[in-house]
């Protein structure tokens, strides 16, 4: 080994975090010792999440195991939002829920358990963690109304259409979002009344002659939270003020994380936001985009990126999370089939090295070279969780000839159980994914290979071609000589 090992004395390195409030790199201090509390926003249950949504949960979920490994007891909640989210992150436009449950002639509350259901398949299916607790907004609407009663005095006033939280009247607002309190304005609609542009509704009133699907009696008539209110709420009652980490997608450091800050101080009574209890988290964390390469992701135009649609062409769900893996949160993904396939080849190669492994019974890695390795293992997820060298060093792990099984698997094991890639339970087969498209099923395709095999042993070239392309027609590829022994593949249908 030249590298020097993680720590020069032997003790593991401390776990360094970028928080986006400092916009500097931190040594994880815990609020309570020995735990680790984090809370991420949720997703609004109007639509199914796409793949970016997704890696807003691939990335909390590797935090909160990194903080596992770190040795921290995890708390970790995540909201499911299913009230309160307007089509513009601001206070613009309809309720999301309302809209869609419009358009399709729906209830909400079905609208909302049908696509929770799809968000928790795609969080089972990508090996994120259950959280500690699925907090759903609409559970929480009296406790919201308190918070809001409790600020409302010092902190709000009242316009025709809700209750508006002013934004003048905290320290620092927007600091997160590094813009001054009326920046943006050309990107918030306004509303008759407001005293700042940036200023939002914390209660919104239905309109006079109209119902909505949710609504519920308030001090400031009948109507809604906003949706900035509900994850103050959340966090606070069920982490409580201040908690250790709040996560979410870099675009709700802009508004969505800076109001809900501002709610916080007005809460905490607390003025600046020097000290971590006035913003209600220590640390406010946030992972970049996935983009597609005509620009963002969306739900509605191009291709719907789901994960079910990655399914649908033969791509394991975790060929994705490994290639959320391979970037650094931070960094924006660019989305592309071919990376995906390329994911999906190196998933392969370490499911193969862990397979050989199988039935060898894991014992303490004492080899050196097992034990450097887990050191860089951790010095790099201590780096603000480098995954993508992570990556490498378990790679390099799964690589290592003439090592001890058990040692060796359970090096592998330890890795891991921090990038959650589920190597040591998931084999070849499983990653065969059958697009939903193809017109053939293993045993015909092993049939077919067989009589291939037998044609070119008898150097009858032509049978062997024909079998070729019988089996390209029904979607499979050969790969002959293939390196990974990985000798066919389903391919891309549609
Ligand atoms: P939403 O359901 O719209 O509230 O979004 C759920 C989560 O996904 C939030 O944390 C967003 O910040 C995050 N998010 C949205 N789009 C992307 C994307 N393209 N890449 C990564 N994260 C995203
Ligand atoms: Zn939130």
């Amino acid at each position: 080994m030249t590298d020097a090992p993680a720590s020069a004395n032997g003790s593991p390195p401390p776990l360094m975090l970028f928080n986006s409030l400092t916009r500097s790199l931190e040594t994880f201090q815990p609020v309570h010792p020995g735990e680790a509390r984090v809370y991420s926003c949720g997703p609004t249950v109007y639509n199914y999440p796409h793949i970016g949504n997704m890696r807003a949960y691939v990335f909390a979920d590797v935090l909160g195991r990194t903080l596992s490994f770190k040795g921290y007891k995890l708390t970790h909640v995540i909201n499911i939002t299913d009230v309160g989210h307007l089509t513009d992150d601001a206070d613009a436009g309809e309720d999301k829920l309302e809209k869609a449950a419009k358009e399709r002639a729906q209830s909400i509350w079905d609208i909302a358990r049908h696509y929770t259901e799809a968000y928790w398949a795609d969080i089972r299916a990508l090996g994120i963690r259950q959280p500690a607790e699925w907090s759903i907004a609409t559970d929480y609407v009296p406790r919201m109304i308190d918070f809001a009663r409790s600020i409302a005095d010092k902190h709000c006033y009242e316009l025709d259409s809700g209750l508006y939280f002013d934004v003048s009247t905290v320290a620092d607002y927007g600091r997160l979002a590094r813009a001054a309190t009326d920046e943006g304005e050309g990107r918030i609609d306004p509303v008759a009344g407001k005293r700042h542009a940036a200023d939002f509704a914390i209660w919104r009133k239905t309109p006079p002659g109209e119902t909505r699907q949710m609504e519920w009696d308030s001090p400031w008539g009948r109507g809604a939270p906003g949706w900035h209110l509900e994850c103050s709420v959340m966090s606070g009652a069920l982490l409580g003020f201040p908690f250790d980490i709040h996560t979410g997608g870099i675009d709700h450091r802009e508004i969505h994380h800076p109001n809900e800050i501002a709610q916080n101080q007005a809460y905490c009574c607390a003025g600046g936001l020097d000290v971590a209890a006035n913003s209600g988290a220590r640390l406010w964390m946030h992972n970049n985009f996935l983009v597609e390469r005509s620009g963002k992701m969306s739900k509605s135009a191009g291709e719907f990126l789901r994960l079910g649609l990655l399914s649908d062409k033969g791509y394991h769900p975790l060929a994705y999370r490994l290639m959320c893996l391979q970037a650094h949160y931070r960094s924006e993904l660019e989305f592309s089939w071919e990376g995906l396939g390329a994911a999906l080849t190196r998933l392969k190669r370490l499911v193969m090295a862990a397979a050989v492994l199988h039935g060898a019974d894991e014992t303490t890695p004492t080899d050196r070279r097992l034990t450097d390795l887990l050191a860089k293992f951790d010095a790099a997820m201590s780096d603000d969780l480098n995954t993508p060298v992570a990556l490498t060093l378990i790679e390099e792990a799964a690589a290592m000839k003439k090592v001890d099984a058990g040692q060796k698997r359970a090096a592998l094991a330890a890795m891991d159980v921090v990038l959650g890639l589920d190597l040591l339970t998931i084999g070849r087969a499983d990653l065969r994914v059958r697009p939903r498209a193809a017109t053939i099923d293993e045993a015909g395709i092993e049939a077919i290979l067989a009589r291939r095999k037998e044609a070119r042993a008898a150097k009858d070239f032509a049978a062997s071609d024909a079998l070729r392309d019988e089996l390209i027609a029904a979607g499979v590829e050969v790969m002959d000589g293939d390196a990974l022994g990985w000798d066919w593949r389903l391919g891309d249908q549609g």
